[in-house]
């Protein structure tokens, strides 16, 4: 089944460069929000082609706007009868597949340097061998797109790669912690836990304590510099634990990886991530999404499943209890270590509707 991910790749334009690259990305949805609004007008696609349009654009990444635009009015204007009116704000630019190529250090592509469109390389942050992303960038790349992120110019390269659809039908049941960062069960009863709570749990005290004695000496930027290093080191865990997950799905040749589905994630992602509740919704959240993109590409669909009860009802006979201590007991006789049993329902409780939550 071909599957279409986006790589991202860190690019170390000149400083003429860069100033080009934002001159361009403001050109570029500034012809795309005029051209939407002329169809808006007019209530038709337009006809133009790249002779038509102004801006100081390779004709190349003109036509890919014009391309753009046209697919805004068809899938956002047109789709929602004229009452959703899209602006582009953020600067982007797109290149297609034939206007640019990447050699792994560079990415060769046409920029408006003195009025002309002239193909020059830009640096790209080297990706080798023991970067995640060099097996992917080998594939057929696709679009282009390059915009700024957090300040840091990014080339986001679309790319299809063919995955062998798992055809088997075993499932395996993932639950996400704080104790134990996840627990998966095979439907044969295969257990693995995941992560170490513990040692996360340890590095964000000190990450804390050291913030706390930065703010007694005012040190604004040391703060946020230790709250992105905090913010580096769970980022590199959740890289981490989803890996062994989805190694041990291949492992065992499994088909299906099924998640809780996280309960409000659109809210609680985006509102204050000071309240403790939120900020782990966030972090499980994203943990999720990581599992989901590396069992895609190995084939292996991630499906979300109601997380009502899971951690009570007993796997054998449906009972709700509670957990004592270290040991889940039930009545019918069925016991095991408290931490599993999450897992073990999750594997076949409801699948809520679509197999993607989205933030
Ligand atoms: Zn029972």
């Amino acid at each position: 089944m071909p599957q279409t991910i986006t790589v991202k790749v860190k690019l170390l334009p000149t400083r003429e460069q860069a100033s080009i690259l934002a001159d361009m990305g403001k050109e570029y949805i500034s012809v795309i929000n005029s051209l939407v609004s002329e169809m808006i007008t007019e209530k038709k696609s337009t006809k133009k082609t790249t002779k038509d349009v102004p801006g100081h654009l390779p004709s190349a990444v003109k036509n890919q706007a014009i391309k753009d635009a046209k697919s805004v009015f068809t899938t956002k204007v047109k789709k929602s009868k004229y009452t959703v009116i899209p602006v582009l704000q953020k600067p982007v630019c797109v290149w297609n597949n034939q206007n640019y190529s990447f050699d792994f250090t560079h990415i060769h592509l046409p920029l408006m340097i003195d009025g002309k469109a002239k193909k020059v390389p830009v640096r790209a942050l080297l990706i080798d061998k023991h970067n995640r992303n060099f097996e992917l960038l080998k594939h057929k790349l696709g679009t282009l797109r390059i915009t700024k992120k957090s300040n840091k110019w990014v080339a986001q390269i679309s790319v299809t790669i063919q995955t062998n659809e798992s055809t088997g039908t075993k499932i395996m049941g993932v639950d996400l912690g704080l104790k134990v960062p996840a627990v998966a069960v095979t439907d044969d009863g295969k257990t693995r836990f995941f992560g170490n709570g513990r040692q996360n749990k340890y590095v964000k005290r000190i990450f804390k304590s050291k913030r706390k004695k930065l703010g007694k000496l005012k040190k604004v930027h040391a703060i946020i510099n230790m709250d992105d290093k905090e913010q580096r080191y769970m980022k590199d865990q959740d890289h981490k634990v989803s890996r062994a997950i989805v190694n041990f799905a291949k492992d065992n040749h499994i088909s299906v990886i099924r998640l809780e589905r996280l309960a409000n994630i659109r809210q609680t992602a985006r509102t204050s991530r000071k309240n403790e509740k939120n900020l782990h919704t966030w972090s499980f959240y994203r943990l999720s999404q990581f599992i989901e993109y590396k069992a895609n590409l190995a084939g292996i669909k991630v499906e979300y499943v109601n997380p009502a009860y899971t951690s009570q009802t007993c796997p054998k006979c449906s009972e709700r209890n509670k957990a004592q201590d270290r040991k889940y007991k039930c009545k019918c006789g069925f016991e095991t270590h408290r931490d599993k049993v999450g897992a073990m329902n999750i594997r076949y409780a409801p699948v809520v509707g679509g197999n993607s939550q989205s933030a």
